[in-house]
């Protein structure tokens, strides 16, 4: 489980998005004021990610940013700065913050950009096993740069979207169930409907399949889905059934 330090002195702000977080299964702590959340970035042990309100109390956070750059270059902290503050969006990204989000934000963004902060840090851990670039057949996506291309066009997805090709990519040829779908892309053991998956799948296949002579989302009738490159008929005929993973 990812351990998040948010630090915001908006008690509103900081108490709706450590439910959302958590209900997204993160481990939430909060500080209230740039002293102790500098306090707790530095001296408490294992901290996956810091959110960073900019506008605090004691310290502010570009002084508390600062100094957590001092001793942990690599901690990917996240500003949450006002709408307006363009300048504190600049010294931030300057300063070694990784990314920012400006108030009012949606809690969708803000979990998109945890996940894709958090993901780049699991890349860093283990660069040889993780290439930034996935291809199948003549799609390419490209994780750094969060593009996506089928034949030489480029495809606008949204977040999820993304994680859900991406997720299928990196498993091409293997079966996925819609559990484990849900667990990987949406990030947390969903209780409701798994319906979702295949709301998403279909937004998914309008986007990358349907514009294109060959379809590589396929579904396997009562578990889920793959993506592979589509046998011609003479393949399909020789029975080329996918491999399943064992559930
Ligand atoms: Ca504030």
């Amino acid at each position: 489980m990812s351990r998040i330090l948010l630090i915001e002195d908006e008690e509103r702000i900081a108490r709706v998005l450590k439910l959302e977080l958590e209900h997204e299964g993160y481990e939430v702590h909060t500080k209230s004021d740039g002293r102790t959340g500098l306090d707790a970035a530095l001296t408490e042990p294992e901290w996956d990610l810091i959110l960073l309100d900019v506008m605090l109390p004691e310290l502010s956070g570009l002084e508390v940013l600062r100094r957590i750059r001092q001793v942990n270059p690599t901690l990917p902290i996240i500003l949450l700065t006002a709408r307006d503050a363009v300048s504190d969006r600049v010294s931030g990204l300057d300063q070694g913050a990784n990314d920012y989000v400006t108030k009012p934000f949606a809690t969708v963004e803000l979990l998109a950009r945890i996940r894709s902060l958090l993901r780049q840090r699991s890349l860093q851990d283990q660069p040889a096993e993780q290439p930034h670039l996935l291809k199948i057949d003549d799609l390419s996506m490209d994780l750094k740069s969060r593009s996506v291309v089928r034949e030489g066009t480029t495809i606008e997805l949204t977040p999820t979207e993304f994680e859900l090709l991406r997720f299928l990519i990196q498993h091409q040829d293997e079966v996925m169930t819609r559990e484990q779908i849900i667990s990987e892309v949406w990030g947390y053991d969903f209780v409701g409907d798994t319906n979702v998956v295949d709301v998403y799948i279909r937004y998914l296949r309008q986007k990358v399949d349907k514009p294109f002579s060959s379809k590589l989302i396929q579904t396997i009738r009562g578990v889920g889905y793959l993506i592979k490159v589509e046998s011609s008929p003479e393949d399909a005929a020789g029975g080329d059934v996918p491999k399943e993973k064992p559930l």
